[in-house]
């Protein structure tokens, strides 16, 4: 069950637009979240999107993907640094415990404790440099996170902006709080959304246009202040191309579904594509992200060695800004030097 798990993470948007109420009383009501990337974010995504569409005419697909795949997850064994804007210590330790759930799983580090001062990484809008790789905002009014590598790509989020939203948490911990947490963690390590899977019956199942049962997804998502029509498309149909992409069967219970609406479905609660979000993760989570970031060496000399074909090939071609070129070469270097000769060899 895991999550569309992609070669082509970066092509990829989302982010939660959460839409927690809160009532006057002392607890909390939980409404389903609908994510979203904030729109300046999402038209970043598109511009990069066209880049690697033109680009595409240049390599095959498969390396298309893969090369989309080899930027934007981390390295096994990467220290993901976190930082936050708001909030004290008692709530991001809180955050911490919930987000490091992932560790169990994935051979990474997320790492929110600055070892100089032993407190917890604050990051600003007026940063000139990265304070961390993830940058969570709990002002950013939504859920949301910017999927892998994109959280430390300039022409996606410079040092002074947000990678990740978390709503107010600070102030009023919603009840799905570590379901949240996770599924948000959950992108920066390169997942994105169980709906999308091309194995999911979900595009199907879900009520587009206005019927005998009031309004459909694009009348209601699209009224007046709402989604666009693309932007509808973008965040709840499948993968436009699935070639190149690691797609496990629909999984009911992974961390990484969205949380929708009755009314969305045809078949409203009954339609196997209405989840409601567990706080854990799935076996399908763990096997996911145990893959892409396996503690075994030969697995990552593998993935290493793809990746630096990939970014050899993809620095041969034209069409990418200058920024863009300056951050992948210098995964390519760090790449190069880390890695002692005799991995350079395919592995037997
Ligand atoms: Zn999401």
């Amino acid at each position: 069950m895991q999550s569309v798990r992609g070669h082509a993470w970066i092509l990829v948007a989302t982010i939660m637009l959460s839409l927690v109420a809160v009532c006057n009383f002392a607890a909390e009501v939980k409404v389903p979240t609908m994510e979203a990337l904030p729109d300046e974010y999402e038209k970043r995504l598109e511009n990069r999107n066209d880049v690697f569409m033109a680009l595409k005419s240049e390599l095959s697909r498969e390396s298309l993907f893969s090369v989309i795949d080899g930027l934007n997850r981390w390295e096994p064994k990467s220290k993901i640094t976190v930082a936050f804007d708001e909030g004290e210590a008692e709530f991001h330790k809180k955050i911490e415990s919930v987000a490091k759930i992932w560790q169990t799983a994935a051979n990474v580090e997320l790492d929110f404790v600055n070892p100089k001062t032993k407190k917890y990484r604050r990051w600003s809008k007026t940063d000139k440099n990265y304070s961390a790789d993830v940058r969570i905002t709990l002002r950013s009014g939504a859920n949301w996170s910017l999927i892998g590598k994109l959280s430390s790509d300039k022409e996606m989020a410079g040092p002074g902006e947000a990678s990740m939203g978390l709503d107010a948490f600070d102030l009023v911990l919603p009840q799905d709080w570590e379901s949240t947490v996770l599924h948000e963690f959950g992108h920066v390590l390169g997942f994105d959304h169980e709906h999308k899977n091309t194995n999911a019956s979900c595009e199907t199942e879900f009520r587009w246009e206005d019927d005998e049962n009031g309004k459909g997804i694009y009348s209601r998502l699209g009224a007046p202040g709402g989604w666009s029509k693309v932007k509808i498309d973008d965040n709840l149909r499948k993968i436009k191309n699935p070639r190149g992409f690691i797609i496990s069967p629909h999984d009911p219970n992974s961390i990484m579904n969205y949380a929708m609406y009755p009314w969305m479905f045809k078949k409203a609660e009954k339609s196997p594509c209405y989840v409601l979000r567990g706080n854990k993760l799935s076996d399908g989570d763990r096997k996911g992200a145990a893959d892409a970031y396996p503690t075994n060496q030969h697995q990552i000399n593998q993935l290493r060695n793809q990746r630096l074909s990939n970014l050899s090939s993809l620095m041969k071609m034209s069409g990418m800004s200058e920024e863009l070129k300056i951050f992948y070469a210098k995964q390519q270097k760090t790449l190069q030097i880390e890695q002692p000769n005799e991995q350079l060899a395919t592995p037997p």
